[in-house]
């Protein structure tokens, strides 16, 4: 949150010490943090707005791969052009507003053929996110180009319908898509088994974890773990959508014991005035409602 109950802000934290272990890329550019995770791997970091979004920028040796374009608040696309000449195939983990608003820059986009992600390639106008958009959800380096008193998540065109388990190959580099609803309806998984990485969008990041929404679903968001489990052995790391990256794939196995755990509430919740319920785990946590039948 923006400011916690004891005053202190989301920033404090700031910077975080794991991002140091990788190598910070010039872009010419302040807003977006652009760290080099391998040699053909970058993660395109918002750290001074209090989502701190990431998107990932994967080189094949015939085209390129942007896993989410962030918010809209810098220009992504000009980050993107600076990194790789290859043509660009951008797959969002799924279609909040905060993985999805610089898609407008792109013209080749792969969706879901589904009624959440295609609304929201619709776009938002003004008043559906400028709650997210406060002066205290910023930290600093704010480009001069934005304006919160007139931002709106832009349109986009999808340009192919993605199936469960296709398989994109950006050269010598085949990624796997793997649907995993919970957290959205069109949250998916990205397996690149050559560098042993999944992306996790918002159904893992080290931080709590949202299944609460009234287009969440828990059961699915169970479901979709254990579907993740399967790939324990295949990967190293876990590329989430927020926060922090390069996380190790022992998560799977947590996370899992995690769903059980809330799913049997054999661990303590603490229940907010809205109604929410937070578990609390090690390095994360998992925001439901109940009952969990949704
Ligand atoms: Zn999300």
């Amino acid at each position: 949150m923006p400011q916690t109950q004891d005053g202190s802000h989301w920033y404090d934290v700031m910077p975080r010490a794991s991002w140091s272990k990788y190598e910070l890329i010039d872009t010419k550019q302040n807003w977006f943090e652009v760290y080099q995770l391998n040699e053909n791997t970058y993660a395109i970091y918002e750290p001074y707005q209090w989502q701190e979004a990431i998107s990932y920028l994967l080189i094949g040796t015939e085209k390129a791969m942007l896993v989410d374009t962030l918010q809209g608040i810098g220009d992504i696309k000009s980050v993107v052009d600076q990194l790789t000449k290859l043509p660009v195939i951008v797959v969002n983990t799924h279609s909040h507003f905060d993985h999805v608003s610089g898609n407008y820059q792109f013209e080749t986009v792969y969706g879901l053929d589904k009624p959440f992600t295609l609304n929201n390639a619709k776009g938002h106008d003004h008043s559906v996110n400028a709650g997210n958009m406060t002066p205290d959800t910023f930290w600093k380096n704010v480009p001069k180009t934005f304006n919160a008193d007139t931002y709106e998540n832009k349109p986009y065109q999808i340009s192919k319908y993605l199936q469960d388990g296709e398989i994109i190959d950006i050269g010598d580099r085949p990624i796997e898509v793997v649907f995993a609803p919970g957290h959205s309806p069109d949250s998916l998984i990205l397996v690149d088994k050559n560098n042993r990485f999944m992306m996790t969008g918002d159904t893992f990041y080290p931080a709590p974890i949202y299944v609460y929404s009234d287009t969440s679903s828990f059961r699915d968001y169970a479901n979709s773990i254990q579907t993740m489990l399967t790939y324990q052995n295949e990967v190293d790391f876990l590329l989430p959508g927020h926060n922090e990256t390069m996380q190790p794939a022992s998560y799977l196995a947590k996370l899992h014991a995690a769903t059980l755990a809330v799913l049997n509430d054999s661990t303590p919740s603490t229940v907010s005035e809205a109604g929410s319920h937070t578990y609390q785990f090690d390095g994360f946590s998992i925001i439901v409602r109940k009952p969990l039948d949704y």
